[in-house]
């Protein structure tokens, strides 16, 4: 059987597994570990793709597998929930600080999906608003490219400071 304890440290383990696109984040920054659970001797992590396409997927289930391995834990499985659909809004506090500290803008808000939304708040997340530069702070950025390094980000350029930087985009 797997301890209390055990399930603990193995929790530990898969939250600290960097995301392989976003090295600065973990998988629990950004959201994608949704569940780490027993089921009799095995280890059941549950993860929820990011972006569509993201092809870091299996990338990151082979990085939780060895890393628990280490740990002890020989039988895993990793498990992926499509739904609920990953939400940018998914990404935590220390998250959205990590990627700033990397320069990286991190998403707004994500456009709500269901459920009733006060029309001021329809408003406001329908109109596109400015990605700040995460260097100087600027709301004066220019849409470079839609797609990054990876389909996940955005490239900006800042037009105070000049400088290039990636935005995370909101979804
Ligand atoms: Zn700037």
């Amino acid at each position: 059987m797997v301890t209390a304890a055990g399930l603990a440290a193995a929790r530990a383990v898969a939250a600290a597994v960097p995301d392989p696109e976003l090295p600065m984040v973990t998988v629990a920054d950004l959201g994608i570990l949704r569940d780490v659970a027993t089921e009799g001797e095995r280890l059941v992590v549950t993860i929820t793709p990011t972006y569509s396409g993201c092809p870091a997927l299996r990338e990151i289930a082979h990085d939780l597998r060895r890393r628990l391995a280490a740990s002890g834990f020989d039988e895993v499985d990793v498990r992926t929930a499509l739904a609920p659909a990953w939400s940018s809004d998914w990404i935590t506090a220390d998250g959205r600080r990590k990627l700033s500290a990397a320069g990286i803008a991190p998403p707004h808000a994500a456009p709500a999906r269901s459920g009733p939304v006060p029309l001021t708040l329809t408003l406001t997340l329908t109109r596109r608003e400015p990605v700040a530069c995460p260097r100087c702070g600027s709301a004066d950025t220019t849409r470079t490219a839609a797609f990054g390094a990876t389909a996940c980000k955005a490239l900006f350029r800042c037009e105070s400071c000049r400088e290039p930087f990636e935005h995370v985009k909101a979804i």
